[in-house]
């Protein structure tokens, strides 16, 4: 499986410093990158993402979307719509849309779905508040997040591009990382779940990433375990060369 390393602007780039920021990116980028670059951008920047995608070889896609694709629903983005764009992924239950805008694994199972039938490949995000981590309950709430958003799409999995973003809450934004044995062991038993939703074989198909506090001083070490197939990258992702250093870990 090729390994993806995935960059979630969050809130930031206007479409002009989104274009300043592609244009410092295919400066600087190295030959030999061995993974998949995506980037996750605000819906107004995804028709800049578009007029670089091509040249530079990255895919984009949105960071939500709505799961209706169109209609009296202000305010929402539809898949359908980012993929006439060119989007091919589409990131969804990042934990701020779960905390902050209070999506449901009900909602997010929904979003999966509707992704999927728009051709978007989804990138699943799941994780455990730090309570949840020192209740012992990590394992539990990665595997209910995890059934609860692939739950209805079982069968459509079975041939469509998926990814799972693991981000443990206490760990994103804070410089607060998990170490490579907390992220590696969390990311195993996601690779257990998925066999058992799926198949053995399907689960090995299927990249698995972590998100949290990934920088350069990092990003190797995480890398090295056998079950972290890519990263999600917020804050370190917004520098072009920060951003190029954490892919070149993989
Ligand atoms: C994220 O927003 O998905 C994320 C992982 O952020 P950061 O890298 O800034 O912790």
């Amino acid at each position: 499986m090729k390994k993806i390393c995935a960059a979630n602007w969050k809130l930031n780039f206007s479409p002009e410093e989104a274009r300043r920021y592609f244009a410092e990116w295919s400066a600087l980028r190295p030959a030999n990158l061995s993974c998949d670059v995506l980037f996750f951008t605000p819906a107004y920047d995804l028709t800049v993402a578009a007029e670089f995608a091509p040249a530079e070889g990255f895919h984009f896609g949105p960071q939500n979307i709505y799961f209706e694709t169109s209609g009296a629903f202000t305010g929402e983005i539809s898949a359908r719509a980012v993929h006439s764009l060119g989007a091919r992924w589409a990131l969804i239950g990042h934990s701020e849309r779960r905390t902050l805008f209070g999506e449901t694994d009900d909602v997010i199972a929904k979003k999966v779905k509707t992704a999927i039938s728009s051709d978007l490949a989804p990138m699943l995000c799941v994780g455990e508040t730090l309570a949840e981590r020192e209740a012992g309950q990590t394992k539990n709430i990665v595997a209910r997040q995890v059934r609860a958003g692939l739950g209805r799409v079982v069968t459509e999995t079975a041939s469509h591009t998926l990814a799972i973003a693991y981000e443990p809450v206490w760990a994103i934004g804070t410089g607060r990382v998990a170490t490579p044995q907390q992220a590696g062991d969390v990311h195993a038993e996601i690779r257990r779940i998925l066999s058992d939703l799926l198949s053995p074989p399907r689960a090995h198909e299927i990249a698995i990433l972590y998100g949290g506090s990934v920088k350069p001083d990092n990003a190797k070490d995480l890398a090295s375990q056998p079950d972290i197939d890519g990263f999600l990258v917020g804050g370190a992702s917004l520098k072009p060369k920060d951003f190029f250093a954490i892919a070149d870990a993989l």
